[in-house]
């Protein structure tokens, strides 16, 4: 399913279409010094992941639907479990919301990488001097 190439290449920065190559340059998210390194290209499938200029754009969108998820799970939590008043909610919720910048961006960039380029399991099989 779909979903599931998505949430792979996700969590462990992979390419969306072979699953093989990193597009981060950088394993850690929290490297704020590089945080927004990314690879021109797969370097298993030869994927360029910025088609065009700009092409990255469209993921504030799904940042936007992301951080917009994360403030129902917070305000359900806090209702549920911690009971703050308006303040103590506000703070929390800012405060973890920067925290989650990084993987954010992250996140947001993959996922939007996904909606373009579907997971291709006969390109992840291939070696490296059969690829496309
Ligand atoms: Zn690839």
């Amino acid at each position: 399913m779909k979903i599931f190439y998505t949430i792979y290449s996700m969590l462990f920065n992979k390419c969306s279409r072979c699953h093989q190559g990193d597009v981060f340059t950088h394993k850690n998210p929290y490297d704020l010094k590089n945080m927004f390194s990314m690879h021109k290209s797969c370097d298993h499938c030869h994927l360029v992941y910025q088609k065009e200029p700009g092409f990255f754009y469209g993921a504030m969108y799904v940042s936007y639907a992301l951080s917009s998820g994360w403030f129902t799970i917070w305000y359900v939590f806090q209702n549920l479990f911690l009971n703050l008043d308006t303040l103590g909610f506000v703070i929390g919720f800012c405060a973890s919301i920067v925290v989650m910048i990084p993987l954010s961006i992250r996140w947001s960039r993959l996922i939007w990488l996904n909606f373009f380029y579907s997971y291709k399991k006969e390109l992840a099989q291939k070696t490296e001097s059969n690829a496309v």
